[in-house]
């Protein structure tokens, strides 16, 4: 058997260079709690992204429920089901009503023409997805939140690096979400983040990520325990001096494979977006009139021991665990369900070797 290709392997910094930078923790022998690492990632992150501030969290899925409930939304939320579990898990968790839009079938994100006729006077928010790098069409979402009075929350967990005319993703909407879970572009084995510009949000976001306490004797919120600990945030200083370098040589990858399947009939790759620098987070093809179904592409590939990856699919409206609920019907976002049949993310990540791209692509193309 050929050596296993995962669909992703976690990027990580030298050895020498994480066991320097958690030598501060044994000094200090503080590991949680808002120390200096997790302060400093903050601080760095801001820089990098360009945004005012950064709150860090456990993971990016605690980092949703903690926006949802910073700003104490009940009611309806437009979200799409072209997603990981996450996005429509955390608005039901958190007491609100997920409605769901259809996507736009080049960027796979939220269709913004679809939208305001799924506004109701119950609706709260807009919760959209940028999906594999490419950016929402952040423009159009801007002034239907704005002109609704809705809250912009974006998923923005796949788009970590990527910019739209030099500005980072995590400056559009109210607050962006990342993750930083070991499968992402840049991780600290699990973490997540919310980026926001309002100064105001972010006491609250503080204190909900940590029990609801505020002060040693003030306890004003119901809050779960959301706080990123010391070495998580030591890993992502160390990656964020690498980031660039990874991403460059996911741009490689990319290349590679587009050089490849570029132009086979029954093929769909990712179209690049104008104006967008994207992170290769992802490398979705779909099988359209293909002379393999996607489904005959992930066997084949799985019998030479390469994991590719149908993802998304199932699409969020179509789970077993929603089964019966008014609202989840896999029908009524017919793109979503289409693309979802249709897509196979291939490996990918920066230190994939150019001969394994080839086989790869050898298989797919047999
Ligand atoms: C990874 C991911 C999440 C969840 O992030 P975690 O850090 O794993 O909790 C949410 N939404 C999307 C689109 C994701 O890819």
């Amino acid at each position: 058997m050929s050596e296993l290709i995962n669909v992703t392997r976690s990027a990580l910094p030298p050895f020498e260079e994480y066991c320097a930078e958690i030598r501060d923790i044994w000094d200090s022998h503080w590991l949680t709690n808002m120390g200096e690492k997790h302060q400093a990632l903050e601080k760095a992150l801001q820089e990098y992204l360009g945004v005012r501030n950064v709150s860090l969290l456990t993971n990016g899925h605690l980092a949703l429920e903690n926006i949802i409930e910073t700003y104490d939304l009940h009611g309806e939320i437009i979200t799409s089901p072209f997603t990981f579990a996450s996005t429509t898990h955390a608005i039901v968790r958190c007491g609100c009503t997920p409605v769901f839009c259809d996507i736009d079938p080049v960027s796979y994100t939220i269709d913004p023409n679809k939208i305001e006729a799924l506004i109701t006077d119950k609706t709260v928010a807009i919760l959209p997805i940028h999906v594999y790098g490419n950016l929402c069409d952040t423009d159009a979402l801007e002034r239907i939140a704005k002109k609704h009075g809705l809250k912009l929350i974006y998923d923005a967990a796949h788009s970590f690096g990527v910019s739209k005319n030099g500005v980072s993703s995590a400056c559009f909407g109210d607050v962006s979400m990342f993750s930083f879970h070991a499968t992402k572009v840049f991780h600290t084995i699990e973490g997540g983040a919310l980026c926001y510009n309002d100064d105001s949000l972010r006491q609250r976001i503080s204190d909900l990520k940590n029990f609801g306490i505020h002060g040693p004797e003030e306890v004003p919120f119901i809050g779960g325990n959301a706080k990123m600990n010391e070495f998580c945030a030591a890993m992502g200083l160390c990656e964020l001096r690498h980031l660039g370098a990874w991403i460059e040589a996911r741009r490689g990858v990319v290349e590679h494979y587009r050089a490849r399947l570029g132009g086979v009939k029954g093929l769909r790759l990712n179209a690049p977006q104008k104006g967008v620098e994207s992170n290769y987070a992802y490398f979705p093809v779909v099988f359209d009139g293909y002379k393999y179904g996607r489904d005959e592409v992930f066997d084949r590939l799985g019998a030479q021991n390469i994991v590719a990856r149908k993802y998304f699919y199932p699409i969020t409206n179509s789970f077993d665990c929603y089964k019966g609920r008014p609202g989840f019907d896999p029908d009524a976002t017919p793109i979503a369900k289409y693309m979802a049949e249709r897509v196979l993310t291939l490996p990918l990540y920066p230190d994939l070797a150019a001969r394994d791209v080839d086989r790869i692509c050898d298989i797919i193309l047999g």
